[in-house]
């Protein structure tokens, strides 16, 4: 029996004619320097912030040089299927404004040319790849049970020697064709190992385009590469796919780093060029000075669904994305404020090595510089979305004020240096809910500062709405009159003047303002507030001094 009668055999109805599909999927006509690279997840429903952060590296290097990155889920593992587990992964990269180019757009659809993109559809391909190594007496049936092969495990453990199926382990590598068809004849289940000709003691060097070159043992195990079922493992099928589907690019976590001899080696087998990698180090996080790996289960921030409920605005995830993808970035914007993401060139030569740390504070100050840069009507759409989703009161007061809300969120904003206190779309209210009667009414709690007697704010208050208070003021008139109702009461009116000379005055025109600030929105911090009484209007101003007042001297 020849080779090509055991292919037979083993795989009678299916072609070994890889031309075929080597003429199916001819070379892609790009530029030399297009990158072609694809995300490729099991179909489990959900990205966590790794992948995101992969798929994110991904997209950026393709879009960089006009590549291409596409979509392909590795299904192979039927047991880690679960239901719309394709649909949650586009989702998931839809909302981060993560395009593909081609790929899977839906539980069944996709677009490109270099499809099927789901590898359950890509049996025949696989099979007739098989069969083609069969043929070439590289690829061998493995009838080893289960059982066989955790004896051998054991075996093995005992010797203190390497797990795996090779050498003198390798046992059906050494069936002759008589015994093969034999057992084939008999009905016995088996899988398919590729013939592994490496030795363990060769060294080789891969090089990574983040680690460098790394040194390995040449792989001698003969995986398995076809399994009862008839599907491919992950390391055949990815290497088929990724030959034909002419991607230049692995750009993948580094728990696929220790693959790396097996996969290189595979590739070369199969006369195909092995394409470049990357493999990207963990996302870490520092707790108690250590670091330690951003972990699914502890950390929030890992879940990309926090981003959304939390509100924080999808750019400004991008741009710290980019920020712990290359090393320089930070530098880079912080010089080139009125640039894009896009104007940025990613390099595989500044993602670091070690794992890059996540810092959510970070990323919150990059979000509150972020939303200070955007105009009020953005703001307003953006919240508006995300109370729509995770606040309706807030959302109905948003529509039934929309104007005055957009005016709320312009304070001090188009300017050189606006004011950057919202740090996310969820904290917004927590920041500007006294602007609403709806919410300021119950008021109970004043946060006063230095003046605190309510006798004396009183007295303040009074004087202030019936001697210096004038809606039509504007800000100079206004900022005048502070310091007039001040040294009236013998404050003074400016700071320095009250430092220079302490024992002259009570306090400064500070302490004033700040009660002034505190009676009408219950908070020691908030925007300025002379923009804030123009805004609510003098009715309001009255009516929430008065009732101060009113609920002091009762
Ligand atoms: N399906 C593999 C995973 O989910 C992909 C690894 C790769 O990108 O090659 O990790």
């Amino acid at each position: 029996m020849t080779n090509k009668d055991l292919a037979d055999l083993l795989l009678p109805n299916v072609s070994s004619d890889v031309e075929y599909y080597e003429k199916k999927y001819p070379k892609r006509n790009l530029d030399k320097k297009a990158i072609v690279t694809r995300f490729a997840p099991s179909p489990t429903g959900f990205v966590h912030m790794g992948s995101l952060f992969a798929s994110f590296v991904e997209r950026k290097a393709a879009k960089d040089t006009n590549g291409v990155f596409y979509l392909r889920i590795e299904d192979t593992d039927q047991k880690r299927k679960v239901e719309n587990g394709v649909s949650g992964i586009i989702n998931d990269l839809h909302n981060f404004d993560i395009d593909i180019d081609e790929g899977m757009i839906s539980e069944t659809e996709e677009i490109g040319a270099y499809g099927p993109y789901i590898q359950s559809k890509r049996k025949e391909i696989y099979q007739t790849y098989v069969k083609h190594l069969i043929e070439q007496g590289l690829a061998y049936p493995c009838f080893c049970s289960h059982e066989q092969i955790e004896e051998t495990r054991q075996i093995q453990e005992k010797r203190k020697q390497r797990i795996g199926y090779y050498g003198r382990y390798a046992k059906c590598r050494r069936l002759t064709m008589d015994e093969i068809a034999e057992k084939v004849k008999n009905g016995e289940p088996y899988i398919i190992r590729f013939k592994s000709p490496g030795s363990f003691d060769n060294k080789i060097k891969v090089h990574d385009l983040i680690r460098g070159d790394i040194e390995f043992p040449e792989n001698d195990i003969d995986d398995v590469i076809m399994k009862s079922d008839g599907l491919p493992t992950y390391h055949f099928a990815h290497v088929i796919d990724d030959h034909l589907m002419h991607t230049t690019h692995v750009i993948r976590g580094d728990e696929w780093v220790s693959s790396l001899p097996k996969h290189i080696q595979m590739f070369k087998m199969m006369g195909f060029e092995p394409p470049k990698y990357a493999h990207l180090s963990p996302i870490m996080k520092e707790e108690d000075g250590k670091k330690r790996k951003l972990s699914k289960r502890k950390d929030p921030e890992a879940a990309v669904s926090f981003y959304h409920e939390k509100g924080i605005p999808v750019a400004a995830v991008k741009l710290y994305l980019m920020t712990i993808a290359n090393t320089n970035f930070e530098q880079w914007y912080d010089a080139n404020k009125d640039k894009k993401l896009d104007d940025f060139k990613f390099d595989f030569k500044k993602v670091s090595a070690s794992g890059a740390l996540f810092d959510v504070d970070k990323l919150y100050n990059i979000s509150k510089n972020y939303i200070s840069y955007l105009k009020a009507e953005e703001v307003y759409d953006s919240l508006l979305e995300w109370a729509n989703d995770y606040d309706g009161e807030f959302a109905k007061l948003l529509v039934k004020y929309k104007q005055y809300c957009i005016n709320v969120f312009n304070i001090e904003r188009e300017q050189k240096k606006p004011r950057k206190d919202y740090a996310c779309y969820s904290m917004i209210k927590s920041q500007i809910w006294y602007m609403f009667d709806e919410l300021y009414d119950n008021v109970e709690h004043y946060e006063f500062q230095k003046i605190s007697d309510p006798e004396q704010i009183s007295q303040i208050l009074d004087l202030y709405i019936n001697k210096y208070y004038s809606e039509d003021d504007d800000k100079e008139t206004w900022f005048s009159k502070m310091k007039e109702l001040a040294s009236d009461l013998g404050y003074a009116k400016e700071v320095k003047e009250y430092k220079n000379n302490p024992d002259a005055y009570k306090g400064h025109v500070g302490d004033i303002s700040m009660v002034l600030r505190v009676a009408l929105t219950s908070k020691s911090t908030t925007p300025d507030l002379y923009e804030i009484m123009k805004l609510l209007g003098s009715k309001r101003v009255i009516q929430r001094y008065n009732k101060f007042i009113k609920g002091n001297l009762s």
